[in-house]
């Protein structure tokens, strides 16, 4: 019933003027709790005409929003806001840094912020219609809706009831980002909620959906590849922290923050009885995608 995401305290790095630089940087942890870890985002620089050059390499399938801060002296041409690093990309141009004033010393650290897509998110496709995440003809209860009050307060995700080993099926079209498919551990108490397996797909608006509780290896996509809308990707399960078999699905976005660090979205789903309507809590829906 319960899916937690979460953004842990960045790496800290210092540069020494004067020096070319090349740092493989730590990881950040997003997280269905901890579990969906961007791989490093590698930041790298060299020297210009006029100061620093700064570039990223993304191996991630999916966009990494960089936020970064700096203590410095005598620098200018600093990022004021995210930059967005392109999904498998190498050595992106971020900015260029530049000594104020030429004549004067200089110094600068800094620190780097990253996160899955873009943490501004600020047009996605809100008219979208998903499918529902199993199979044509299946019919399961929403057991928790947007808002549901036993774990979903803050969150715009659903629950559906289903038993284990059930078909779950790919919303929308999109790319598998990261997959988390090694636990069989599950009950119900928040101290099993870092035990999820979990699927998670980037969609080509910038959101992102959460397949959660799935069954352990019970993963049928690998990351990085694409699926189709009503393709099955997994099989459901009981990982993690939940009451019963049940499946958890969201859809959001990353945003800096330090507790519920995602802002999730509302989506439209069509059914058997309806072509585009917001899933209410304890009714039962049948899937007509193929
Ligand atoms: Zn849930």
């Amino acid at each position: 019933m319960w899916m937690f995401y979460s953004h842990y305290p960045p790496g800290f790095l210092k540069f020494t003027p004067g020096l070319l630089f090349f740092f493989l940087f730590n990881p950040q942890s997003f997280a269905v709790k901890a579990q969906v870890i961007p791989k490093a985002v590698e930041i790298s620089g060299e020297e210009s005409e006029i100061g620093y050059k700064f570039y990223a390499s993304n191996v991630n399938h999916c966009p990494v929003s960089l936020i970064f801060s700096f203590d410095a002296v005598n620098i200018c041409g600093l990022p004021t806001k995210r930059i967005l690093v392109e999904a498998n990309v190498q050595k992106q141009f971020l900015f260029e840094m530049k000594l104020c004033d030429p004549r004067k010393d200089y110094k600068f650290e800094y620190k780097c912020n990253t996160w899955l897509g873009d943490t501004e998110l600020s047009s996605y496709d809100s008219t979208f219609i998903y499918t529902l995440p199993f199979p044509k003809g299946k019919a399961y209860k929403v057991s928790q809706g947007y808002f549901g009050i036993f774990s979903h307060q803050h969150l715009q995700a659903l629950d559906f009831e289903m038993p284990e080993g059930s078909s779950v099926c790919a919303m929308r079209d999109g790319i598998v980002v990261c997959i988390k498919n090694n636990s069989r551990i599950g009950y119900n108490h928040s101290s099993s909620m870092e035990d999820a397996n979990f699927i998670l797909i980037y969609h080509k608006d910038g959101t992102f959906a959460i397949y959660g509780h799935l069954m352990q290896k019970g993963n049928l996509v690998a990351e990085g590849e694409s699926v189709q809308q009503g393709q099955v990707i997994a099989y459901s399960g009981n990982t993690g922290w939940s009451s019963g078999p049940h499946l958890h699905v969201a859809v959001f976005s990353y945003k800096p923050g330090e507790n519920f660090d995602i802002r999730t979205y509302s989506a439209y789903f069509k059914e058997a009885n309806q072509a585009k309507t917001i899933l209410q809590e304890g009714k039962t829906y049948t899937s007509i995608h193929p």
